[in-house]
This record gives structure tokens, C-alpha cells and sequence, in this order.
């Protein structure tokens, strides 16, 4: 039995890239947002380019992916 893959938010959230912040833009059109903070990513080939203008679903399948926490549900 295996385990089941992790989806773009659980990336995120176990990234050692991943960022939030609770300052929200003015306009929501190309965030993402979850649980009242403004995800992004601060990886140095992204943020420059992306800033807080930020997908999730783009952690899916993302080469730069570096796992720094652990994926329990508690976190
Ligand atoms: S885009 Fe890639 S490097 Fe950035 S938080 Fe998502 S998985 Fe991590």
C-alpha cells in the first residue's frame, strides 16, 4: 500500500521555498490565498519573476521542490 501523493498545498506547505504572509493584496486575481494569508514562494529563480503573484497549483509539479518540514497533518 502507498502513500498518497501530496497535493500542491501540501507542497507548499512542507517547502523549504514556501512563504506567507497576512498582508493581502488589494486585488485577489492572482494569488493564492488560504486560511486569511497570501501564499508565495521565495525561491530565488521564482520570486523575482513572480512575487506574491502566486499559484499553488504550480508547486505540483515543481523541479525546484525541497522538502524542509515534515507533512504531518498537524502542521
Ligand atoms: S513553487 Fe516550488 S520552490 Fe516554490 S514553494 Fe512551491 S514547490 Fe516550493
Amino acid at each position: 500500500m502507498g502513500t498518497a501523493p501530496m497535493t500542491p498545498e501540501d507542497r507548499h506547505r512542507v517547502c523549504w521555498y514556501s512563504r506567507r504572509t497576512s498582508h493581502l493584496p488589494a486585488e485577489f486575481g492572482l494569488h493564492t490565498i488560504m486560511d486569511g494569508q497570501l501564499l508565495y514562494c521565495a525561491h530565488p529563480m521564482l520570486w523575482p519573476i513572480v512575487g506574491y503573484e502566486f499559484d499553488v497549483s504550480n508547486c505540483a509539479q515543481c523541479d525546484y521542490f525541497r522538502q524542509a518540514r515534515s507533512a504531518s497533518p498537524s502542521r
